[in-house]
């Protein structure tokens, strides 16, 4: 017989110009409630919420609002319990989450915990070696590779989950308050840092805080969330933009 035409909806259309494209991380009407009956606690939402391929989003609110909830939901850790939230890595590369509680496994060496994400993705042995290790000395842990988290300080246990999160090369990243345990020279080192990376790679990040001035300073775009039940009650585009990579040039580095 006749060899069929292809149908055109088998063909995918490019993006007329102008188009945005769809977001990496798209929620609707996403809510979450924790226990029942009269002891329910609503904890979250209901909430929209986009985030762009390549775009720098925090989320900022009182202490107890759902921002955990929220990433927790993000990261496939937790149902919704109304809505619906999506994730849509465009490539290959992971995502990778960074928790407040840091999340480091204490029966591991710091440098087997940042090796793990590699392991996972099945990077050959000696490049996540390798991998791994120059994240720890940007994270000015070298010399803690061979030790075991449990004798390490609150920041350098934050500092190897997020060399761990990073390692991975994450296309989405989120963070939940991860610079909050750390002193305020290391912190302004490490949003450098992340600034410069994830504008490098067009890491799609969505990093919460509770500080509004480092919102500011970092996002592209920042959400204010109200009290709990935590909803989307304000939005705001900082004036100057975030700095330019190679603004952070310069940067103190640190000493081991
Ligand atoms: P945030 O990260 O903004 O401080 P959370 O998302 O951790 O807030 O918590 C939001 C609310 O939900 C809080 O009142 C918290 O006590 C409650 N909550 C969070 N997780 C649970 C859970 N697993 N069980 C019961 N309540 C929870
Ligand atoms: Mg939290």
């Amino acid at each position: 017989g006749e060899p069929h035409p292809p149908t055109p909806s088998a063909v995918p259309r490019p993006a007329a110009p102008g188009t945005p494209p769809p977001p990496a991380l798209r929620a609707r009407s996403l809510g979450r409630s924790f226990g029942r009956g009269r002891s329910a606690l609503t904890a979250l939402g209901p909430l929209d919420l986009d985030v762009a391929p390549g775009e720098f989003v925090c989320l900022v609110g009182p202490s107890g609002c759902g921002k955990s909830t929220l990433l927790r939901i993000a990261a496939g850790l937790l149902r919704p319990g109304t809505g619906e939230l999506e994730i849509r890595a465009a490539g290959p590369r992971p995502a990778a989450m960074i928790f407040q509680d840091y999340g480091i496994y204490d029966w591991k060496t710091v440098l087997a915990n940042v090796r793990f994400g590699l392991d996972v993705q099945r990077v050959p042995r000696k490049e996540a070696e390798a991998r791994a290790r120059s994240w720890l000395a940007r994270m000015g842990l070298a010399e803690f590779a061979d030790a075991y988290p449990a004798t390490l300080s609150g920041g350098m246990r934050q500092r190897v989950a997020i060399a761990r999160a990073l390692a991975v090369e994450p296309e989405i990243l989120l963070m939940d308050e991860p610079f909050a345990a750390l002193d305020a020279q290391l912190r302004t080192i490490l949003q450098d840092e992340l600034l410069d990376l994830t504008q490098h790679t067009r890491t799609t990040t969505l990093f919460i805080t509770h500080s509004l001035e480092e919102a500011l300073v970092l996002g592209d775009r920042v959400l204010v969330m109200s009290a709990r039940p935590g909803r989307i009650i304000a939005e705001r585009r900082p004036p100057f933009g975030r700095p330019r990579s190679g603004a952070v040039r310069g940067a103190p580095q640190f000493a081991a």
